[in-house]
């Protein structure tokens, strides 16, 4: 069955033809439908890609029974109930640098209209003046440009700002030096620094608590006087009364805005007619390049989100700082299938409810704990829940929910660069089931408890602890060739001769109830865990 698309709000053309020419993806593209239609309508498809026209309310996700993907041509999400997303599994992408170009392009078109007074010229000759007198600008070359946030956008204006020979200095803590020496611009070490000499400051960061009023009051103070100020990131980085504060006292040249607190901008409004500020209606993307992009870009990531699971272009998955989305699968199935392995010892012992689950990793995989994290999540809660809506986004928030503790670490002492080991504790009990994915290899099990094995378990694994004594292994062999299940691994471990043993037996078909209460009643079996593995979350492992 090919998956369903509902493509809606006008997404570029060639966005749609990259979906549509997939032939395991079936695409209906329809205007942006009212809430009604749009609630009887959801319950038939796996994806929807639209803008900001169209709401994907908590309701909407909620009707959506068969939604994996929502995908949203462009950078902002606001329409977009994510929290319930996460909840419920969807994965919800963007499209964050088909923009970058089109704000870094209409940043110095404003600046420069805003220097050269390029709207009053343009205005006072269409009503017939000459007015060259009133017309005296002032050049970009040789101030000093002041950013705010090194990111996409921050970076394109930075190249763009040397080659009108302005001064760069940005700040981003976020960002490694590395950066700012690439860009070829110096590093302010605060903002504060950066104030003090920016002839012309500009924000590109995202709207977050922390940039919320980040250039309030006492920051344009710091500025020197005749500076501009430009926010075309999100309304609210740059306090509106701060600004027109400043506007007013003349301790400010002008000011940009391409971006406001309550959108759209209409009556009344402290920034209105006013001729040093440059107002555009939130149209920093508004390119047919940018549209074209971004509706390529997010059409794109849910085709692979949908075909190989691929995830990295989603903004509620935990992500890996460190080894890319196909490397790390293997180390993804690892840690499903060692937390699956766990829980499902520890529920024979009588430990069912999981309260702590802690992931270690080795070094190769620095950088991945998060998503490591939510892949044991989904082993360690895969056989307890209903599991459709199971997945790498909603794991640790249903974890969570269960009261279920995720610890997470790298740690350089365990036994290969690439190990992942998976605790669980439960009540009194726990246990620890660890693996290696190395790069130039295939995955294995490596440890369950105490004991060594070495197994690549599939659909099934049957976990059997017995007293290390001759004729165990046969008739455990027989009795499960006899109920036709063919054994595909058998890894017989033992701590020390005539004592405990445990066999990791890897089989090809389920193994029922009756088959593990069989295998229990043999001679020196002393426990029988059957594992059926849900489906894998790491597609194309
Ligand atoms: P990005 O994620 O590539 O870059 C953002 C940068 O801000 C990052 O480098 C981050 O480290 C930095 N940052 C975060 N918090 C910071 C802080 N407190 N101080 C300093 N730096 C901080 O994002 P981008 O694609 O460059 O977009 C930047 C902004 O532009 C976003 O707010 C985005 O929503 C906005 N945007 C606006 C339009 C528009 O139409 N006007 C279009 C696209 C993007």
């Amino acid at each position: 069955m090919p998956f369903r698309v509902l493509v809606t709000d006008d997404i570029d053309p060639e966005g749609v033809a990259l979906l549509a020419s997939e032939p395991h993806l079936r695409v209906d593209e329809v205007p942006t439908l009212p809430k009604e239609e749009l609630l009887a309508r959801i319950g038939d498809y796996d994806a929807i890609v639209g803008r900001s026209a169209t709401r994907i309310s908590a309701d909407v996700l909620r009707q959506a029974a068969k939604l994996k993907v929502v995908g949203r041509a462009g950078v902002g999400v606001d329409n977009i109930a994510l929290d319930v997303a996460t909840e419920l599994g969807v994965a919800v992408i963007n499209a964050p640098a088909g923009n970058t170009i089109a704000v870094a392009e209409l940043f110095f078109g404003t600046l420069i209209s805003l220097f050269r007074h390029i709207p009053r010229a343009n205005a006072s000759l269409h009503a017939g003046r000459w007015d060259r007198a009133q017309l005296l600008g002032g050049e970009l070359k040789c101030r000093t440009l002041g950013i705010v946030g090194v990111g996409r956008i921050g970076g394109e204006i930075a190249a763009r700002a040397l080659a009108f020979g302005m001064t760069v200095v940005g700040y981003d803590p976020y960002i490694p030096d590395s950066r700012f020496q690439s860009l070829r611009i110096r590093r302010a070490p605060t903002l504060e620094s950066l104030l003090a000499e920016a002839d012309v400051l500009t924000v590109h960061t995202p709207l977050t608590d922390e940039t919320t009023g980040l250039i309030g009051r006492s920051e344009i103070a710091r500025l020197p006087t005749g500076a501009v100020v430009c926010n075309l990131a999100r309304g609210g980085i740059v306090a509106d009364d701060a600004l027109a504060a400043a506007l007013d006292s003349g301790k400010l040249m002008g000011a940009v805005l391409d971006v406001y607190l309550k959108e759209p901008l209409v009556g009344e409004h402290p920034f209105k007619d006013r001729d040093n500020v440059i107002l555009t209606p939130h149209i920093g993307a508004s390119t047919a390049e940018a549209q074209r992009n971004v509706a390529v870009e997010v059409c794109r990531s849910v085709r692979d989100a949908l075909l190989s699971g691929e995830l990295s272009g989603s903004l509620n998955v935990a992500h890996s700082s460190g080894p890319g989305w196909t490397d790390l699968r293997p180390a993804l199935m690892v840690a499903q299938r060692a937390a699956a392995i766990g829980r499902a010892i520890l529920a024979g012992q009588g430990g069912r409810a999981v309260q702590r689950l802690t992931v270690r990793y080795g070094p190769d995989l620095s950088g991945a704990g998060e998503v490591l994290a939510a892949a044991a999540a989904v082993g360690a809660l895969e056989g307890v829940l209903e599991s459709a809506r199971l997945n790498l986004i909603s794991a640790r928030s249903l974890a969570a929910s269960r009261g279920i503790e995720i610890a997470v670490t790298e740690s350089a002492g365990l036994p290969h660069p690439a190990s992942v080991e998976i605790s669980l504790a439960a009540g009194m009990q726990e246990l620890a089931v660890a693996g290696i994915a190395p790069r130039d290899s295939a995955w294995r099990l490596t440890r369950i408890g105490g004991f060594h094995v070495d197994v690549a378990p599939r659909d099934t694994l049957v976990v059997l602890t017995n007293k290390d004594v001759p004729g165990v292994i046969g008739r455990v062999g027989t009795l499960l060739g006899d109920a036709g299940v063919n054994i595909a691994e058998y890894h017989q471990a033992r701590l020390a001769q005539g004592g405990e043993a445990l066999a990791a037996i890897t089989v090809d078909n389920a193994v029922g109830p009756d088959i593990q209460k069989r295998l229990m009643e043999l001679p020196d079996v002393l426990t029988a865990t059957i594992v059926r593995f849900g489906a894998t979350i790491a597609a194309g492992a």
